[in-house]
């Protein structure tokens, strides 16, 4: 062969004897046939075979096994993102003239999703109290054939009871997600509760360095995994095996990096909880957080992310507050080894629920810095927030439970 030729064709070199605990990234985009046949056959290869490289390499296969057990599913598929996640399953599973029910306490950018681009396309919406629990049968019919559920909700953290929300959909014939990003699969497994489809943005607690982006669906059934492989064929959807790689190391550490984050937010929350009125820290773990009992039923235990409720008597004070502090961060996403704060206000993403506090909500996320340089910064909040709610007028109106 001519040098032109031998800077492409390489010559191969021996793997015997090489044996790495690390996943290689195997990137491709063409994947080459033996011979003529197999490529003429490539399409029966079916969705665990390789054909292209958007449909799958070794590395994100082995994510997607890795996740695929732990959520004791059948088969998962990865996406670009968890919002990625959610679509995905909304549009594999519906159809103009369908409706899909999604609780009030969503991911915000799905109500998004569900308005502007389902909605617009003849697929339907309704909104539903997050702690209905078998009640959601009353607000089925025949169009219902997806009930979307996450749990805790988001920022104002309501447990739902997923079995008896999978056992009134099943009945009426519809499917059910749940957005688990929360809690993982390490202490939430919703496909063992009956779940169809599990969504987890793999950006928080799996990448765990808040450097990656990624989601994840998982299933119950190997004909919903082949329906969802066809979406993402149709939509071109596939995700890189540089951040597979990622997230299989991310994967590697998240059992000590949630059981640490866990212990010092649960310790927080009831620290705050004796400081302030219990009532406005809002932690699954704590009694009177709405969903506890089911809490203490379903899950394994509770992950880093919790929130106190900001009267307005200390709303003023608040964001130099959150500037001073040295540790916290101020960000949105969460899951990685830095700890964060993020001011919400979720009152005009609530329709249905009563009583949902009007200002500002503070979402905690716990990473792995020293406890006490994080308590060194949460101290003067919480102080502020004990200090504002003991002000009667200041009394803050919340979700009674
Ligand atoms: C962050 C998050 C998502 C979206 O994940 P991205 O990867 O940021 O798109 C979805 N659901 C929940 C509960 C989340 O916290």
């Amino acid at each position: 062969m001519r040098d032109q030729t031998l800077c492409v064709v390489r010559p191969s070199v021996s793997q015997e004897g090489f044996a790495s605990l690390s996943v290689p990234t195997y990137r491709a985009s063409t994947i080459v046939f033996p011979d003529a046949q197999s490529y003429a056959d490539r399409k029966y290869r079916g969705p665990d075979g390789y054909s292209y490289g958007l449909h799958g390499t070794p590395t994100t296969r082995t994510l997607e096994a890795a996740l695929t057990e732990l959520q004791q599913g059948v088969r998962t598929a990865l996406v670009p993102s968890g919002q990625a996640a959610v679509a995905v399953v909304m549009l594999t599973a519906l159809m103009p003239g369908d409706t899909v029910l999604i609780p009030d306490t969503v991911y915000p950018p799905v109500t998004g999703f569900c308005e502007n681009f389902l909605k617009p396309r003849g697929i339907n919406y309704r909104i539903y109290d997050p702690m209905v629990g078998a009640g959601i049968a009353t607000l089925m019919d025949s169009t219902v054939k997806l009930i979307w559920t996450e749990s805790p909700g988001s920022t104002t953290m309501e447990v739902q009871d997923i079995p008896a929300i999978v056992a009134a959909a099943h009945k009426n014939g519809a499917l059910v997600g749940c957005d688990n990003t929360w809690a993982t699969p390490l202490l939430f497994k919703p496909l063992v509760h009956g779940v169809d489809f599990v969504a987890e943005a793999l950006t928080k607690y799996v990448g765990g360095h808040s450097d990656l982006l990624m989601g994840a669906i998982s299933v119950r059934e190997l004909a919903l995994h082949r329906r969802l492989k066809d979406t993402l064929r149709m939509l071109g959807i596939g995700i890189s095996p540089d951040e597979a790689s990622l997230a299989v190391r991310g994967l590697e550490t998240m059992g000590v990096r949630l059981a640490h984050m866990s212990r010092v937010a649960t310790a927080f929350a009831e620290r705050m909880a004796k400081i302030a009125p219990a009532e406005l820290v809002l932690h699954p773990a704590l009694p009177h957080c709405p969903g506890h009992a089911v809490w203490k039923r379903d899950f394994a235990g509770s992950s880093g992310v919790f929130s106190v409720v900001v009267p307005s008597g200390a709303e003023a004070a608040l964001p130099g507050l959150l500037t001073a502090a040295k540790v916290f961060a101020i960000g949105a996403s969460w899951g990685g080894t830095r700890s964060l704060l993020a001011p919400m206000n979720v009152v005009s993403d609530r329709s249905v629920t009563a009583n949902v506090h009007a200002g500002t909500i503070l979402r905690i996320s716990i990473g792995l810095e020293d406890p006490e340089d994080l308590w060194a910064d949460l101290a003067p909040i919480v102080a502020t927030i004990a200090d504002a709610a003991q002000a009667p007028a200041q009394r803050t109106a919340i979700r009674s439970t």
